[in-house]
Formats: C-alpha cells, sequence, structure tokens
C-alpha cells in the first residue's frame, strides 16, 4: 500500500494508533517517507504527532540500556504513545508524580543554555537532544525506585551528592548546577535531578558518564565556581560511575521479570 493512502485509510490509521509498529511496518513507513523525515524533527512533530512519538521510542529501544528501561515503562502503561506527550506549552520535560506519564519539551534546547545543561552539548541535534530528554525522564523511574526500595542507594545518595551538596553548594552534573534550578527547587529535588541525570547519561552511554564527571577533576577552578561543580578526584570518579553502575544493575535484575 501506498505510503499517502496508507495514511489516509482509516483502518490503517487505527491500527497504528491502537498497537505498536511492528521493525518492518516502521521501515515501511520510514522508506516512504522523504529522507529527512527517517529522523525526527519539529516538521515531523507538526505534521504527524503520533509518527513522531513512535519513531523516537524505535529509536530508544535500539539502545539496549533505554530499552530495558522503555520496555519496564511500558509494561508499567507509562510510555504508550498516547502517556508519552510532546507539549508545544511546555517550557521543560517532567515525569508525573503519580502515573509515570512522562511530558517532553519538545524545542530544541537554545544554545547557550544547552551549553550549560548537557555535557558536550554541540554533539547533539535535534533528535539525540529528544532521546536525551525521554531518557532522562525515563531515569527518574530508576532513582526514585532505588531512592524508595535500596538502603544502598539512599546512603550513596546521602554521601556523595546530598551531604556535599549541604556543605559547598556544588553538584556532579552541569544540568543541576545551572543557577535558575537552584532558585526554583530545593535541595532535596535538586539532588534527586543530580542522581537522576547520573544514571541518565550512564544508561545513554557508561563512557559519556565516566567522561562528564572527569571534567570535575580536569576543568580549572573558575569553571567549577562558574558552574557550581564539585571538584572529584579519580578514585572518587571511578568510584561514582562503579557505583552507579551497580545501582543500575540491580535496578535491572531486582525488576526484570
Ligand atoms: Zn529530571
Amino acid at each position: 500500500m501506498a505510503l499517502d493512502k496508507m495514511l489516509l485509510d482509516e483502518t490503517y490509521h487505527n491500527k497504528i494508533q491502537a498497537t505498536w509498529l511492528t521493525e518492518q511496518e516502521l521501515c515501511q513507513v520510514l522508506d516512504s517517507l522523504d529522507k529527512k523525515d527517517s529522523k525526527i524533527s519539529e516538521d515531523l512533530l507538526s505534521r504527524d504527532e503520533l509518527l513522531f512519538k513512535r519513531i523516537l521510542l524505535q529509536k530508544i529501544k535500539k539502545q539496549w540500556n533505554s530499552y530495558r528501561l522503555w520496555y519496564l515503562l511500558n509494561s508499567n502503561g507509562s510510555t504508550h504513545p498516547e502517556i508519552l506527550k510532546i507539549d508545544p506549552e511546555s517550557y521543560v520535560s517532567y515525569t508525573g508524580n503519580y502515573d509515570w506519564s512522562i511530558t517532553l519539551w519538545w524545542k530544541k534546547i537554545p544554545p547557550l543554555m544547552a551549553n550549560k545543561m548537557i555535557y558536550f552539548d554541540s554533539a547533539f541535534d535535534y533528535e539525540k537532544e529528544m532521546i536525551w530528554k525521554l531518557n532522562h525522564e525515563m531515569s527518574h523511574f530508576v532513582s526514585e525506585t532505588l531512592l524508595q526500595q535500596s538502603a544502598e542507594f539512599k546512603k550513596f545518595y546521602d554521601t556523595y551528592i546530598l551531604s556535599p551538596r549541604e556543605v559547598s553548594g556544588k553538584w556532579l552534573t552541569l544540568l543541576w548546577s545551572l543557577e535558575t534550578y537552584q532558585q526554583r527547587w530545593g535541595p532535596e529535588e535538586q539532588a534527586v535531578e543530580d542522581v537522576t541525570e547520573m544514571i541518565n547519561m550512564f544508561i545513554l552511554d557508561p563512557t559519556y558518564l565516566f567522561d562528564s564527571l572527569s571534567l570535575l577533576k580536569t576543568m580549572n577552578e573558575n569553571f567549577l565556581q562558574r558552574y557550581n561543580l564539585k571538584r572529584l578526584t579519580d578514585n572518587e570518579i571511578i568510584h561514582i560511575v562503579e557505583c552507579i553502575e551497580m545501582f543500575v544493575d540491580y535496578f535491572f535484575s531486582t525488576y526484570e521479570c
């Protein structure tokens, strides 16, 4: 069936609303679209929000740990396209407090802001940034679950994030060093965001987390002060990455069937 006929065909449209696209169906749709549409874009979102969400989630599925997390959330009903909201009114991305629904800020983050929020933001195109946003929101499921159910994780969080923050006002990720967040949120919420962002980075790519924390060893004092970041030693960096790896493994081994 030709794509235009497929999209106009009500039966087919109802079918894709009711079920996930199979890989074969997705390939059919992608092959039929212009080449630029094989990546998600603001333009695609304005034309077909459902297709935008499906392609975004299919891309998430191609990254192993993101896929595992997506699968867990999906079995919880949280990442169904109807629960994943791409909200043109929303200035930020957030996760619902009670139902794990996820709302994503659909605009590309302005470069000056992205530079202060995302480690190595120059490597992020629109699609990579949306994957980062969605994976961060999914990572809240990991951090909140572990904070409630793992005394070991709570101890790590208190020792390496919350307590040093109370003493020195310093953070471990670029995202939660932003002054606007400091003004808007209390230390407890900021600390949750700091650890969530480390889990996000690890799930996306363990090397990405390691490189991001390595900045805290190599950058000069001015940089660290400007971004309210804590100085770390080699041993601390390795220990933090190993702990995040251990807790992410624990999370998957405990909650995957
Ligand atoms: Zn967050």
